[in-house]
């Protein structure tokens, strides 16, 4: 990871080199770099965002800055452009190279989190080279770089090839392709462990765990729906429709907003069951910190019965209620 010289390309940025007062929003695993951002953008007023962030999807709307500065993820281009923010991927090489003739798939589609995107046409040569066919394809606008999944899109995995090869660490981005295409067998490559791990056992297991929580939401009928107020995850518009299918089907719902998605947040609310609209990574990944079933959008359906059971739906993000940003603050 060449840190000293992402910071060197900031200082060159006339948005940088303007701004008076600068706020600097790391990734948890980034923090430790508080240092050396100190030294190397000394003259600045730094203020750094301690909240923890995981996704472009969070942009703080209400700093006194005149500059964000967001490592380690790319924009989220269908949420607009923000003229003060800086985003720096802080993209990696590969510790462990691809060895094509440790990838079971004779066809694949190749996809990456933001930080191997850059990596994607040397692996695709190089499997190419071994006689793998191989695609590369960008996903729809919520996405930036050709093959790049996101926990909440999975966009660039989608088309008729019947395997998907995932670069990257941790389980989150694979396996949301595995529950989302469950038509596809899916490898992760991790290029830190050079370990290869087949989804299915994954996705088997989640799935176990999805459909229980449906079905403890099919006899609930008091239902809190989570609202996210970051400006990438904010989706009232499916509240909104969440609530009122709940109430057709007699059940009592609630909205209720927050930031942070969080059990100490929830745990004083009368709800039986918690429909996320926020971030997919809080009902999948987070579920087993509640003390509450926690289920998606579709999930709600198909418990009340409204949606095929057999078939299930990845709650996927393409179109947050706000859309279209020029600045920090609060959209029409
Ligand atoms: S909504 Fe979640 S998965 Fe999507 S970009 Fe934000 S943090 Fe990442």
């Amino acid at each position: 990871m060449d840190f000293k010289g992402a910071l060197r390309k900031i200082k060159d940025d006339g948005r940088y080199i303007d701004a008076k007062i600068v706020a600097i929003q790391l990734p948890e695993g980034m923090k430790r770099w508080i240092g050396e951002i100190t030294e190397e953008l000394r003259g600045k007023e730094l203020i750094f965002v301690g909240d923890p962030f995981w996704g472009a999807c969070d942009i703080p709307q209400n700093g006194n800055w005149d500059l964000l500065i967001q490592f380690g993820h790319s924009p989220i281009p269908n949420l607009g452009s923000f003229k003060n923010v800086i985003f720096e991927e802080i993209q990696e090489g590969l510790d462990f190279d691809i060895s094509p003739e440790r990838v079971p798939f004779k066809s694949l589609i190749l996809t990456s989190n933001v930080t191997y995107s850059n990596q994607l046409p040397k692996i695709k040569r190089k499997l190419e080279d071994s006689g793998i066919k191989v695609t590369l394809r960008k996903g729809d606008s919520r996405v930036f770089y050709p093959g790049q999944i996101l926990g909440c899109n999975i966009s660039s995995a989608r088309g008729v090839e019947e395997n998907v090869l995932f670069v990257g660490e941790g389980m989150f981005h694979p396996l949301g392709i595995a529950l989302g295409l469950p038509d596809k067998k899916v490898v992760a490559f991790n290029p830190k462990t050079g370990e290869y791990i087949d989804m299915e056992g994954e996705r088997r297991r989640f799935l176990a765990q999805r459909y229980s929580a449906i079905d403890l939401a099919s006899r609930a009928n008091r239902f809190g729906i989570i609202v996210s107020t970051k400006i990438g995850q904010t989706r009232y518009s499916i509240a909104r429709i969440a609530s009122r299918i709940l109430v057709e089907s007699g059940r009592s719902p609630f909205i209720i907003t927050l930031d942070l998605v969080r059990d100490e947040e929830l745990v004083n609310f009368p709800a039986e069951v918690y429909v996320n609209t926020a971030c997919p990574r809080v009902t999948v990944e987070d579920y087993g910190t509640f003390s509450r079933p926690v289920i998606s959008f579709y999930e709600l359906q198909m418990a009340l019965g409204l949606k095929d059971k057999s078939r299930y739906i990845f709650d996927e993000i393409v179109m947050t209620d706000e859309i279209g940003s020029s600045g920090f603050g609060k959209r029409d």
